[in-house]
């Protein structure tokens, strides 16, 4: 398949944006860009294209998907006895990086949940996104647009580099601003629980839902075979070919740990990078985790061109956003994590 490569300049945004909602509306599927991470974008309304978009990615089939509205209207087409306090969540931080899981109605393609009775919705706070979701008039599941298991887009050629010649078209838009998926809240159980983390953060979330669980998948390893809240989280996912360990330890004791270990390689802060010799890729600084979101995903795909055995990754704080890249993190290093 020939995949089109679709500008955002100025003079091609209004032909990008229609073509785009042209190819959706035939059910076609298309990588555009959202303020979290690249989303490969196929009409939720239409089994078929949702189809292509598992097919695309290599994306297991229990695994469902994010449906991305443009208007609150769209909201309560597809979900249903939505809790007050999800849509003051809706008020507060839509258009953003949160995605409330609800009760679904039949309005979307049974394969968008994958079999469950729920449907996780969010409205992107993209202007490319959301032109394209309204040009469209369709809610729009879109995945990340990777292949299933590999670090998630954060730039268009990210997208190439995995998906060109299996779907129709990518947009190519600025970088991500923010650089990790949503954050995932379901108001299917009672208390609301967080499934994952990301840029609205468990501290901001409980402002409106003081009683938010953070479930256990977040910090650790599902048990195999446990039924999990969200399926997305008992795969493999984010790592480099390049075995990966998450360290926790002050800059000393990391470059200690990094130095001795020949044929290996670190992803460590901007502020400690002069201490340490072996091949090294910067994520951001320790004190700023939005600089640490901004890359981590980049710089995941970078690791395995440095030709080292091992790569250790300084763990960033659990705090506020920093939850969310330590969250990637420790999956990106199937849970191997070293405490110095
Ligand atoms: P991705 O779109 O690749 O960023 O992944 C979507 C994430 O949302 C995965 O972790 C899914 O398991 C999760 N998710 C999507 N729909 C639901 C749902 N109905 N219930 C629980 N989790 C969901
Ligand atoms: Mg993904």
């Amino acid at each position: 398949m020939n995949t089109q490569k679709l500008k955002t300049e100025a003079s091609a945004y209004r032909e990008t944006v229609e073509k785009s909602a042209a190819i959706l509306k035939n059910g076609g599927i298309v990588a555009i860009p959202t303020e979290t991470v690249y989303g490969l974008a196929a009409s939720a309304l239409d089994d078929n294209a949702i189809k292509k978009v598992f097919t695309a990615k290599g994306r297991p089939q229990d695994n469902p998907l994010i449906v991305h509205i443009s208007s609150m209207d769209t909201l309560f087409e597809i979900a249903q006895n939505i809790p007050e306090k999800a849509l003051l969540c809706a008020e507060k931080f839509w258009p953003g990086p949160l995605t409330m899981v609800l009760e679904r109605t039949d309005k979307t393609a049974k394969s968008v949940s994958a079999g469950l009775n729920t449907v996780a919705v969010r409205m992107p706070d993209n202007s490319v996104a959301l032109d394209v979701i309204t040009v469209s008039g369709l809610p729009l599941a879109a995945p990340s647009a990777n292949t299933s298991g590999s670090p998630s887009p954060t730039k268009a050629e990210h997208v190439e580099a995995d998906l060109d010649g299996k779907i129709d078209a990518i947009i190519f838009s600025e970088e991500c601003a923010i650089g990790v998926e949503s954050t995932v809240v379901s108001f299917c159980c009672n208390p609301p629980r967080l499934l994952r983390p990301g840029a609205v953060t468990a501290e901001q979330l409980r402002e409106i839902l003081p009683d938010l669980v953070i479930d256990s998948a977040v910090l650790a390893e599902p048990e195999k075979d446990a039924r999990v809240e969200s399926p997305g989280v008992k795969y493999k996912h984010y790592a480099p070919k390049t075995e990966a360990f998450l360290v926790e330890g002050n800059s000393a004791d990391f470059a200690g740990l990094v130095n001795s270990k020949p044929d290996s390689a670190a992803i460590c802060f901007a502020e400690e990078a002069d201490g340490i010799t072996v091949p090294k890729l910067c994520y951001g600084t320790s004190e700023n985790e939005f600089t640490l979101a901004h890359e981590v995903f980049s710089v995941l795909r970078r690791v395995d061109d440095l030709g080292v055995k091992q790569v250790y990754i300084h763990a960033p704080s659990k705090n506020g956003v920093g939850l969310a890249v330590y969250n990637r993190l420790l999956r990106a290093a199937a849970f191997r994590v070293i405490t110095l």
